[in-house]
């Protein structure tokens, strides 16, 4: 993966979203896959996504600019 802003190298991760229902909450990206693949996108998606073509997002980040790409590509069944 290049860098499509600077050319750097692209490094694979997920963006995170943290924080409660009332409070303000910042996307942190992290580095790799989530490791506990399962229980995280059933804690994400629960039961409202039933019957409905679901794909794990891949975010690429740039590692000299910064810059943040994503990919829906895998679908998750
Ligand atoms: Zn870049």
């Amino acid at each position: 993966m290049q860098c499509s802003k600077c050319s750097g190298s692209m490094s694979e991760g997920f963006l995170l979203e943290k924080g409660n229902h009332n409070d303000l909450s910042v996307q942190a990206w992290v580095e790799g896959s989530p490791s506990t693949k399962s229980s995280f996108l059933s804690q994400i998606f629960g039961m409202s996504v039933r019957g409905k073509a679901v794909y794990r997002v891949q975010t690429f980040r740039c590692s000299s600019c910064g810059y943040l790409e994503s990919y829906a590509r895998e679908s998750t069944r």
